[in-house]
């Protein structure tokens, strides 16, 4: 639709985009950049009843649980490592508390940085409900419940996602929670259930396991991380089950009870029906798309089977000027995957380019040790058809890894036999988080392993080790065997 510049009139905007979270805000921001005049409309509220933007990655998912993340690991380092590296600390306790105290102020700091960099950008932040209705007007209703109508040129649904609630297990604060209940646990559960071994019951699994809790986590599929790769999925199960994590697979949850102030939990195995008593319950079955009053009947947008707003490739609705964008829609339910979303949308609405390259979007599991990969994973690409060959780097043969007392895991690149193209990278191993983004980039640049192999790596780093996976992946491995 061409770009008509909106008339001025305060509560008329070239765009408004409805959701602060990772889609939306940067939607916003890139949208300023561009010109335009915008609105970003969030209705996020924590619960002490203070409104905050970020959306559930900076209140309740990514940022407070990499923060907990990072303190149990010290604390694991501090009892399981320090003593090899000739350090001794006696008596080292924690304080709860301060760990949560520490949370929840990078919290506030990084929500008010959003305000502050909407702010700065000129966007309208407007906080409270937003609906749409038809013609791109956007019915505006503040949290203390006045409203506005906002007109607007093009809008962008933002929305999100929330936790899916088991049927059999319905949330009961504060015994049976969601992700965020369990990211503000004020002691340390002696026994914790997770229901699901997804990215996210494996990272609350892991902060509170760290800190002494006997966690079982409790997975209805028969294999562990299906949708990994599986030498990746094989490896890190070993190096969690080291690390105290009972997980069961094939244990489908069939209900939760409340029962002297404990919970009990029924699930069925290949062995029959079962049982266990935990203090604590996380439900982590995965999210849904979240549009509850967001559009008006008259607003044309659809919802697919699942909930998910209807988009074509470019985020586009199939209403004119209304795009949607984030874990509302089809993808990969992951903060940088919203963004690039946001950023795309907001270039294509001022006439520029823009482009999601689906094919190349990196996941990362925050665990210990770390796992990340991007691209086909080699049961995807044997079940292609396609001739490719695999070169495996240990971690134990990296002097760095080494140093860092963290020699677990390994990095796996993944090459077509003929043209050499990289068609996917897996690690497993410290770092392997930020190790990832090089992979991003060579992948994104249509890079052959060769590329890869001829670009030097500095030494003694952990990037080293792709350097090696690559070379391996032609059985021209310097520092380890070659098979
Ligand atoms: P959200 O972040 O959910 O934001 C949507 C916003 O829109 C919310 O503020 C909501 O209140 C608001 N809203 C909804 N409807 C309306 C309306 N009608 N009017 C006004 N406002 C509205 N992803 C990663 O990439 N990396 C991670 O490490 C990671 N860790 C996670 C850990 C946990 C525990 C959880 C739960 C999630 C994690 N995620 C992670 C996923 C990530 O949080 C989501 O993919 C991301 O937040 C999606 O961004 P979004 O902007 O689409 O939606
Ligand atoms: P994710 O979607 O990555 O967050 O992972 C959620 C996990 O929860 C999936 O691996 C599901 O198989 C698992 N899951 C869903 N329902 C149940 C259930 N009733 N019992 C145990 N695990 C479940």
């Amino acid at each position: 639709m061409k770009n008509e510049k909106s008339g001025g009139g305060a509560d008329s905007f070239d765009v408004v985009v409805i959701g602060g979270g990772p889609a939306g805000y940067p939607a916003a921001i890139r949208a300023a950049q561009n010109k335009l005049r915008v609105a970003c409309v969030d209705e996020w509220k924590n619960r002490d009843g203070s409104a905050a933007f970020g959306g559930t990655c900076l209140n309740a998912g990514c940022i407070p649980s990499k923060a907990l993340l990072e303190s149990t690991e010290l604390y694991h380092r501090v009892h399981e490592e320090f003593a090899a590296h000739g350090i001794k600390v006696g008596g080292a306790t924690l304080d709860v508390a301060q760990m949560q105290k520490r949370k929840n102020g990078i919290v506030r700091g990084m929500t008010q940085g959003i305000l502050a960099l909407l702010k700065a950008a000129g966007v309208t932040a407007l906080q409270g409900h937003g609906t749409l209705r038809a013609g791109r007007r956007v019915e505006f209703t503040a949290h203390d419940g006045t409203r506005r109508e906002l007109s607007a040129q093009h809008v962008v649904l933002a929305s999100g996602s929330v936790p899916i609630e088991l049927r059999s297990a319905p949330f009961k604060a504060p015994h049976i929670v969601d992700s965020w209940g369990a990211l503000d646990f004020e002691t340390v559960p002696k026994r914790l259930g997770v229901i699901g071994a997804g990215v996210i019951g494996l990272e609350l699994g892991s902060v509170w396991g760290r800190l002494g809790a006997e966690v079982v986590v409790l997975e209805a599929l028969p294999d562990f991380l299906a949708f990994a790769d599986q030498q990746l999925a094989r490896e890190a199960l070993k190096h969690f089950k080291k690390l105290g994590l009972d997980i069961r697979l094939g244990a489908k949850v069939t209900g939760a009870a409340l029962a002297r102030g404990a919970v009990e939990v029924s699930y069925e195995d290949a062995k029959g029906a079962q049982r266990i008593a935990v203090d604590r319950l996380v439900v982590a079955i995965g999210r849904r798309p979240y549009s509850q009053d967001l559009l008006g009947a008259d607003s044309g947008v659809t919802l697919d089977e699942r909930g998910f707003i209807r988009v074509d490739e470019a985020c586009r609705t199939g209403v004119e000027g209304v795009w949607a964008i984030g874990d509302c829609v089809r993808g990969p339910m992951l903060a940088h995957k919203g963004k690039e979303e946001g950023v795309m949308v907001a270039d294509l609405i001022a006439g520029r380019f823009g482009e999601v390259n689906y094919k190349v979007i990196p996941s990362v599991i925050y665990t210990a040790p770390e796992i990340a990969w991007v691209g086909l994973t080699e049961e995807q690409i044997k079940a292609s058809g396609r001739d490719y060959k695999s070169g495996v780097f240990p971690f134990l043969a990296s002097g760095r890894a080494r140093a860092l007392e963290q020699a677990a895991g390994f990095a796996k690149i993944l090459a077509a036999q003929g043209d050499d193209e990289i068609l996917g990278v897996h690690i497993i191993g410290p770092m392997a988080g930020e190790l990832i983004a090089e992979a991003v980039l060579a992948m994104e640049y249509s890079a052959s392993s060769e590329d890869l192999q001829r670009t030097i790596h500095a030494h003694p780093t952990l990037a080293e080790a792709l350097h090696e996976a690559a070379l391996a992946a032609d059985k021209r491995s310097i520092d380890s065997i070659n098979r």
